[in-house]
């Protein structure tokens, strides 16, 4: 037995635990800096071949995303690679794949070293056993669309669960140690690699019930309920993260613990928005089911105005619209503030009639219509409803040739792999500038309604606001708004009536793509205007939080943006559960004990 083995007999722990030990204390050591292929203490082929082992053969030396287009431009690899730039699902199935292909000045996607595909909880053990006696540096990955590129880190060991989907109801779930003290709930129980077309697939399409997840349909379960989380109908269901039940999270200590109201409550706590890949391998995930409304819909429209004057006439008109017979449970999605005076309506709508929901916006659309000369709709209203539960059966959506998705392809795809249309424009997209700020519920009222106004037009100037009405939860039904007073997430979130996004991308940057380079000059021009339209909205919101996974990559005020309050309950968190710092991620929680890059422990920590 080599020293290294000697060790690891050492500090082997039992694979079932509950509760933070003094053994996550002993297990987990405060290394001064990870290790890198090049240095001498990097472990040896023999070390590997044992992993190698241990996780059933699923240890890959991945290479990077298009390496074949720089090694055989011409090759049938690099030509796959090519043809399914576009197929978020096949950069999803690529373990060096990133769904975002970094972010100007910020982060560029890089393999690791070695990447275990587990398969199951034991698999994930063993990667993070091996990383944390190695002193490796080791990175989470699911669905792989962290814009801030945590999950992604060259020279590191990554955990990847794309492998670990299965998905399962309850009708009746109760968590463990949760006998009466909560009565049983209608659940689904998902793999941690899963995506969300997946559970909705089962859920809505298969099932008839609904779970609140993401938008994007190929957004990782995981990473979404760690993040917060909203999607479509947030407003009438609350933020995925406050659904979440019960998970299986292996911790630094190699552990593998069973969480929840009942048993670990602050690691449960932390993990509905506490943020991915800081306090542990999440392997599995129970979330709440509730029943499906009658029916979804959508209201669309894009309206240009002739001159400033109008535009801003226009938008008052909107925000007084939008807080008077939107600003409820039925009502999400979107509306887009743009500098050529275009404002875009993208809204869906739960629980209502197609009458009703024509109804709604019956008197805005006339008020549009009443003056020719100051505004034309240059995409005409569209107001509908269809029956909920048709929302996301993609199988039914291609029958009928529907345009607002787009289909997996490839051979042997799942017949209910699709993403929206709408999404598309973000698969691979290099970023260039994001900000986010949760705008309070307060800024709708009577006279404040004029300087929101006021501060979107300014905004507007510089650059296109977009106002996401389903990621605020002012509005929402008081029960989704307790929830979430129950998760990590900055509590401005509940106040909010909505998050503001600013941002823009350009087109895929991945190395080795053979694409033009980026104008750099006017790429960081960019930057600066979407910093400028932040700075005017923050004018009316000067302390308003941030959602941690769609917000700006260089916001010096993370902590306190992300999480506010919350932010000192989530360190003594991740201080009981992972001491020796083995997770960390860009702007994650105890991330400034490391250098950038997750290699060295600074002095300070
Ligand atoms: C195109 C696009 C659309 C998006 N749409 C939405 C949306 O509609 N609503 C919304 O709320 N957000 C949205 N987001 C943000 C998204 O929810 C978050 O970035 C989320 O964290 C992504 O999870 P993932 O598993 O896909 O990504 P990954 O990059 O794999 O993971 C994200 C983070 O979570 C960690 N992580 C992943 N899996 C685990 C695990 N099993 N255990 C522990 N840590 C883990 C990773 O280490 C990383 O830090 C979108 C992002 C993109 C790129």
């Amino acid at each position: 037995m080599d020293r290294r083995d000697l060790l690891k007999a050492a500090v082997a722990m039992p694979f079932a635990a509950s509760g933070p030990t003094a053994g996550v204390l002993a297990a987990t050591t405060r290394a001064a800096r990870r290790f890198r292929p090049a240095d001498p203490a990097w472990p040896s082929p023999n070390a590997w071949e044992g992993l190698r082992r241990r996780v059933g053969g699923n240890l890959i030396q991945p290479r990077a995303l298009f390496a074949d287009c720089q090694t055989a431009p011409k090759g049938e690899a690099c030509h796959e690679a090519l043809k399914n730039l576009a197929n978020p699902y096949y950069i999803g199935d690529q373990p060096s794949g990133t769904q975002v292909s970094g972010w100007l000045d910020a982060w560029s996607p890089a393999p690791s070293a070695y990447v275990v595909a587990a398969r199951s909880a034991a698999d994930v053990a063993a990667g993070v056993d091996f990383a944390r006696r190695h002193n490796l540096r080791l990175v989470v990955k699911g669905g792989g669309h962290s814009y801030q590129g945590t999950s992604n880190a060259p020279d590191s060991l990554m955990i990847w669960t794309r492998a670990m989907n299965a998905i399962a109801l309850n009708d009746a779930f109760l968590g463990k140690g949760c006998a009466g003290k909560f009565a049983p709930v209608p659940a689904v129980t998902i793999g941690a690699g899963a995506m969300w077309m997946d559970a909705y697939d089962a859920v809505t399409t298969k099932a008839g019930r609904y779970v609140q997840g993401g938008g994007c349909t190929t957004v990782g379960v995981a990473g979404l309920i760690q993040s917060g989380g909203f999607g479509s109908f947030s407003k009438h269901f609350g933020m995925a993260s406050a659904s979440l039940l019960e998970a299986d999270i292996v911790t630094a200590d190699g552990a593998l613990r069973t969480v929840n109201a009942c048993r670990d409550p602050d690691i449960f706590w932390a993990l509905k928005g506490g943020g991915g890949g800081s306090l542990g391998v999440v392997t599995r995930l129970t979330l709440r089911t509730y029943d499906l409304p009658q029916f979804f819909g959508g209201a669309s429209a894009t309206i240009k105005a002739s001159s400033d004057d109008a535009f801003r006439r226009l938008v008052e008109r909107f925000i007084a619209f939008y807080a008077q017979s939107l600003f409820n449970p039925h009502w999400g999605e979107s509306a887009e503030i743009h500098p050529d005076n275009r404002l875009k309506i993208s809204m869906v709508c739960a629980g209502l009639t197609d009458a009703e929901a024509v109804a709604v916006w019956r008197p805005f659309f006339a008020w549009v219509a009443a003056s020719p000369g100051d505004f034309t709709f240059t995409d005409q209203p569209d107001v509908g409803v269809i029956a909920a539960r048709g929302w996301w059966d993609a199988v039914a959506r291609r029958k009928r040739g529907s345009k607002a998705m787009i289909f997996d392809a490839r051979p042997g795809a799942p017949p209910a792999h699709a993403w929206w249309e709408g999404d598309q424009g973000q698969v691979g997209a290099f970023l260039i500038g994001y900000d986010s700020l949760w705008l309070p519920a307060s800024l709708l009222d009577g006279a404040q309604q004029t300087r929101l106004t006021d501060a979107l037009i300014a905004a507007s100037r510089h650059w296109t606001v977009l106002l996401h009405f389903n990621k605020g939860l002012a509005g929402a039904p008081e029960a989704a708004r307790g929830a979430a007073r129950e998760t990590a997430v900055n509590p401005d979130v509940i106040g909010a009536f909505a998050l503001a996004i600013i941002a823009t991308g350009g087109p895929s940057q991945y190395p080795d793509l053979p694409v033009p380079p980026l104008d750099l000059v006017r790429a960081r021009k960019d930057a600066r205007q979407i910093d400028a339209a932040a700075a005017a909205l923050r004018a009316v919101a000067p302390s308003a939080g941030s959602y941690l996974s769609e917000s700006n990559y260089f916001n010096a005020d993370w902590r306190r943006a992300y999480w506010g309050a919350n932010y000192p309950r989530l360190l003594a968190v991740k201080a009981s559960y992972d001491p020796g710092g083995l997770f960390t991620v860009h702007h994650g929680v105890g991330s400034d004990d490391w250098s950038a890059d997750g290699f060295t422990r600074l002095a300070r920590a």
